[in-house]
């Protein structure tokens, strides 16, 4: 027997971006753990990606090549060869090429974060034939856009810092579930005396262990971090040094803090005057005395209609106690802005003969079913989805599926499983795992550059989705040299920092970076300061002060709507899935369950409904079915359901999208999945 351990990367939206060691016996992986000598993976792994192999062997796996035979949405399919697939893609695809290139829209997202297996061959080829650009706004943008208005870029407290702040806030985000190696380091700090202190709307497994909860309204986080200023400047507990020499506008900001009385943000926030003069003085007092205080906050805070401020307002704290000369002080969002990607090199935007328009991912369902105008210009004809499962993700659920329903629109869907998407899809194709392609990766949670090499061979007739557009692009005529890079050699120019054949080797390297990156001012802004006077802001049309905006769908906002649909659903992550990947392996669904609600003991009894009860969620969009968890976990006025179920391994055929909006957030052009309000009745 032959065995031997492949260095590879965790591939999925998950900020700990882990090492993995995957071990391969006579060409079959049988094991896939952490590498126990990577600093942040540590040999750990959450639950889902330990079982890596138990989904790569699925014998749900997509093995070939199929054709649509039933009607859009039946998941009806006849296999059909690689050869007849590309041809009939290329016959579809070259006509629209040809004449309205726009009516062509690639779909994409962070199924896999490899640079290579991302968007490298693909944006090249979208590129080439003028297809619409996808803003790729349904996670993180309205969250980057208010952290780099005020900072400069996403770059942060490094993960490996955490375990010696004296107090972590936890801002909008459930570690536990999402973000597991920084709760480890969050664990250590506490051990070593730390306070932890959750923000949520709701008692999520990390809230449930730290030591506060406060539980905010959804989409009040910025009216919060604005109180807190007002305490910190009122009660002198300031870093006036940090402030005169690293930060911009400390003057304007302490006009607009003094609006924010410690009674009107818990007005605003639904908690206590207390919890706010309690936490701002924790805050203050602990970097008062030299100690390092740290903010982990997460993209739960920025899903709301004012989501970028609350990021912004949030991000304006650490400088205000001079929080950043400690390395394990200061807030850490993201740390994808420390790496240096050469994006221009992998994704080629010099083969775009004329700039296409842009379609919002967000806004899909209505995107689809627009008409041609002026305005719009063509109507969508074509969409090509990889590494993303639109039907389940995406926002107002029923018009996504209306849009995939239309008959002349042709769908073609890379896939590990016949997803919700690939149901809707005239050609599936089968995508290969982690475990069968070369890729590069950056993180989002942590500083260092990994590679992943292929284990094993592609299952069945998979192609990795490099190899679909390269055949793709010859099939159509494209004769450009750069269709023909390997998959080496998209990864050698992914970074400028490294060389790839030794990344590979090694597996991951670490960039060299300070400390405490802030510890003397050097923010990336146009100021070099932390700006909590913004004049980019001002003049992108935004309030350049921290500010708080209401929720589109609260009763401050819209009060008729309000009183129709008094509950606020949020629809976080369930533990066991991530996104929508991870559903349909059948041990992490057992582990779910199926669909609830959590919904708070006083909001149930008013409606009659008892623990285990379906219910039905309901707002003008659309409705669900799922069961009630009558639980304190949801506090009064909030519902919860942890999302994001397949529709059609849900009861009803339904998930939590159905009733979520597309409105925008304030910047970064993203969805406001937190801010929807819905009525809960017992099912019929
Ligand atoms: S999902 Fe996150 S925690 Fe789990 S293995 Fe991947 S990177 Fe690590």
């Amino acid at each position: 027997m032959s065995t031997s351990q492949v260095r590879a990367t965790c591939p999925h939206d998950c900020p700990d971006t882990c090492a993995l060691l995957v071990t391969v016996e006579d060409g079959v992986a049988t094991e896939v753990k952490g590498d126990p000598d990577h600093p942040t993976t540590a040999g750990v792994l959450c639950t889902k990606v330990s079982r890596y192999t138990e989904r790569t062997y699925s014998p749900d796996r997509l093995l070939y090549p199929m054709r649509r035979v039933g009607k859009k949405g039946e998941g009806k399919f006849e296999r059909i060869s690689w050869d007849e697939a590309l041809d009939e893609i290329a016959a579809r695809l070259q006509p629209l090429a040809a004449t309205e290139p726009e009516s062509i829209l690639p779909y994409s997202y962070a199924g896999t974060m490899g640079l290579v297996q991302g968007d490298s061959m693909s944006s090249r080829f979208f590129h080439k034939i003028g297809a619409s650009l996808l803003d790729r706004t349904i996670c993180a943008t309205a969250g980057a856009t208010g952290y780099k208005y005020t900072i400069g870029a996403s770059i942060g407290t490094d993960l490996e810092q955490f375990q010696n702040a004296k107090l972590i806030i936890i801002w909008g985000g459930n570690p536990i579930a999402s973000n597991l190696h920084f709760w480890t380091r969050a664990q250590e700090a506490k051990r070593n005396g730390a306070k932890l202190i959750a923000i949520d709307p709701y008692r999520s497994l990390t809230a449930d262990k730290c030591h506060q909860h406060i539980a905010v309204l959804p989409g009040t986080d910025s009216a919060l971090a604005l109180g807190m200023m007002h305490i910190l400047i009122r009660d002198d507990l300031l870093d006036h040094d940090y402030i005169a020499q690293y930060t911009l506008g400390f003057d304007q900001l302490r006009e607009r803090a003094a609006e924010w009385t410690p009674e009107r943000t818990a007005a605003t926030c639904g908690i206590s005057v207390e919890e706010v003069e309690g936490l701002a003085r924790e805050y203050g007092e602990t970097a008062k005395r030299g100690e390092p205080v740290a903010i982990r906050m997460n993209y739960g805070v920025q899903r709301v209609h004012g989501g970028g401020m609350s990021v912004r307002n949030i991000a304006c704290l650490p400088a205000l106690v001079g929080a950043w000369r400690h390395a394990a002080g200061g807030v850490q969002l993201s740390s994808s802005g420390t790496f240096k990607k050469n994006l221009a090199a992998l994704q080629r935007p010099d083969l775009l003969a004329k700039q296409p328009r842009t379609i919002n991912m967000t806004t899909i369902g209505d995107d689809l079913l627009r008409p041609a105008s002026p305005e719009f210009g063509p109507q969508l004809k074509a969409v090509i989805v990889y590494n993303s499962n639109p039907l389940a993700i995406a926002p107002d659920s029923a018009k996504v599926a209306a849009g995939f329903a239309r008959e002349d629109l042709f769908t073609v869907v890379l896939e590990h499983f016949q997803t919700d998407t690939a149901d809707y899809a005239d050609i599936v194709l089968p995508a290969t795992t982690q475990l069968e392609h070369t890729d590069a990766h950056s993180a989002y949670g942590h500083l260092y550059m990994m590679a992943n090499n292929p284990a094993i061979a592609p299952m069945g007739e998979a192609k990795s989705n490099t190899e679909f557009f390269r055949l793709l692009a010859a099939r159509m005529g494209l004769g450009d040299p750069c269709f023909k890079d390997s998959d080496d050699q998209l990864a050698s120019v992914a970074f400028v920092q490294f060389d790839w054949e030794s990344l590979k080797r090694k597996g991951w390297q670490k960039l060299e970076v300070p400390d405490a990156p802030f510890a003397c001012g050097k923010f990336p802004t146009p100021s070099g300061k932390c700006e909590f006077y913004s004049e980019s802001m001002k003049q992108d049309g935004l309030d350049p002060l921290p500010t708080y905006i209401a929720n589109y769908e609260s009763a401050a906002s819209a009060p008729e709507l309000a009183a129709k649909y008094p509950l606020a659903m949020i629809s976080p992550p369930a533990r066991n899935f991530l996104n929508s990947t991870f559903v349909n392996v059948q041990s992490l669904r057992a582990t779910e369950g199926e669909p609830h609600l959590d919904i708070s003991p006083d909001d149930a009894a008013t409606r009659g409904i008892n623990h285990g009860d379906m219910v039905r969620i309901f707002n003008d969009r659309g409705s669900f079915v799922c069961k009630a968890r009558v639980t304190p976990k949801a506090r009064k006025g909030l519902v919860v359901g942890l999302s994001i179920w397949w529709k059609k391994l849900a009861g009803d055929g339904k998930n939590a999208n159905e009733v979520t909006s597309q409105r925008l957030t304030d910047m970064g052009r993203a969805p406001t999945f937190y801010d929807t309000l819905v009525q809960v009745e017992k099912a019929a």
